[in-house]
């Protein structure tokens, strides 16, 4: 099955999403749907055979990717797919809300700002409502329609990338050029803070396994290759990181916020965004030793030893290095 792409605009900065469908023995496979505006609603109409639509899946439920899902399922009669911590969220949605308001408090931040950035992120132009007639992908999607999946998490605590014959449909894992941050969820599955940086780190291994396939990524130009997309993520990190060292134990991340920015980042939704990079690359700080060994394992270690030194400040000269090569 040879994936059809189909561009949407969004009204984000990322730009267009770009959504992929599939032509099964079960009729049509529309893999993320975009955002439900008035321009996205006209395409499909327009340019799709709705009338052939059967699975909807979702890589991960932010709402460029699953926005139009429930839209879309009112005119197809289509099943909609979310990873299962997706479902979750959607189903504890006022929960989910609750905890996150506690993380925040945790981090700083007062019930004032969190009040702020609800009236934001519960905006219809940023969370559509899912359908209510909901799916598990990992429990409910057919094994026999040519499709598998593998969870690769970090940026969300979902993040499925999709495979069929030699692509793999990568949702915001794997995007040319841009860091993605990652972004601050409560773990469905404990109810505390999710550990993106954790499983960031653990799926490394999965997405440099996906060298040699075709990428079909959710935004922006397709990969060069897995491993540049890789090196550029971390080595942006580790820059990023480097710069936060001075504050590594702050727990107040809205002090770190206005100290490392002196009081030039204050945007509702962008101290939200920076938030989660922050604790991030603050749990990078508490086990670095997570990251390199992932990066050991796939073979890219020693393409960032140095910039890896510079964040955690023990920056040797090259001529310090013993005689194996190793980094003392
Ligand atoms: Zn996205």
């Amino acid at each position: 099955m040879q994936p059809v792409i189909h561009r949407l605009d969004t009204p984000y900065s990322i730009g267009q999403v770009y959504c992929y469908s599939l032509d099964s023995k079960d009729g049509l496979i529309l893999i993320d749907c975009g955002v439900p505006t008035d321009e996205a609603k006209r395409y499909y109409l327009e340019s799709f055979d709705l009338s052939r639509l059967r699975h909807i899946l979702i890589t991960h439920s932010h709402n460029d990717h699953f926005g139009l899902a429930a839209w879309l399922q009112a005119r197809s009669g289509a099943k909609v797919y979310f990873p299962r911590r997706d479902y979750l969220k959607a189903r504890y949605r006022r929960e989910f809300l609750r905890l996150l308001g506690d993380i925040m408090q945790g981090m700083g931040f007062g019930n004032r700002y969190y009040q702020r950035l609800l009236s934001i992120i519960t905006l219809a132009e940023h969370y559509a409502e899912p359908p209510e007639d909901l799916l598990i992908v990992e429990r409910d999607f057919p094994k026999n329609l040519g499709l598998d999946f593998i969870a690769c998490p970090g940026h969300s605590q979902s993040d499925l990338v999709y495979l069929t014959g030699d692509c793999a449909i990568t949702g915001d894992t794997l995007l040319e050029g841009i860091f993605q941050t990652p972004v601050l969820e409560v773990d469905m599955e404990n109810g505390g803070r999710f550990n993106n940086y954790e499983a960031y780190c653990s799926s490394l291994g999965k997405l440099a396994a996906l060298a040699g396939r075709r990428i079909l990524p959710g935004h922006r130009e397709m990969p060069k290759s897995v491993r540049q997309a890789q090196l550029f993520y971390i080595r942006k990190m580790l820059r990023r990181a480097g710069r936060l060292r001075p504050w590594r134990n702050e727990a107040n991340i809205g002090n770190i916020i206005a100290e490392m920015f002196v009081g030039g980042m204050t945007e509702t939704f962008h101290v939200f965004l920076k938030s989660a990079e922050l604790l991030f690359m603050q749990d990078f700080f508490r086990e670095p030793e997570r990251l390199s060994a992932s990066l050991a394992a796939i073979g890219l270690y020693d393409d960032v030893a140095e910039l890896f030194d510079q964040a955690l400040g023990r920056t040797p000269p090259r001529s310090e290095k013993n005689a194996s090569g190793a980094n003392l």
